[in-house]
């Protein structure tokens, strides 16, 4: 054994400052600030790292419900959009029918040539709506 480890072998007992347990420290690390045991330490790395595990599952569970609820957002409006272009659909051709209607009401009491040509574009422009 060379002399100069002799020096960090000596060793002296102090009280953790937490729980007060007795512990060896190196002779003059007594000064340097609160001395804490080895069994306080990795109780408060395991404290920490207890707490980063809580954080993380928290934000782990708040991602997903954020993703549900973005996914659940995305079909709702795109079932309003849906059901928007299903009514839109719905009453285009309905307000189509009723002109149709009106034109075959018109034909019948003034047997016209224009409304006839009018129906008739009608009539295709809803062939092409239905289809
Ligand atoms: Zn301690």
């Amino acid at each position: 054994m060379p002399d100069s480890n002799d020096e960090k072998l000596i060793v002296e007992l102090v009280a953790c400052s937490r729980c007060g347990n007795p512990f060896m420290v190196e002779k003059g690390k007594k000064s340097s600030g609160d001395l804490v045991c080895d069994n306080c330490i990795k109780l408060e790395q395991r404290k920490k790292q207890l707490a980063l595990g809580v954080i993380d599952n928290v934000l782990e569970s708040q991602k997903e419900i954020g993703d549900s609820i973005m996914e659940v957002k995305n079909k709702i409006s795109q079932s309003q959009s849906n059901k928007q272009f299903f009514l839109e659909k719905i009453k285009r051709k309905s307000e189509s029918l009723t002109k149709s209607i009106e034109l075959l009401q018109k034909i019948d009491k003034t047997k016209e040539e224009k409304f006839i040509d009018e129906y008739k574009k009608l009539f295709e422009k809803l062939k092409k709506d239905y289809s």
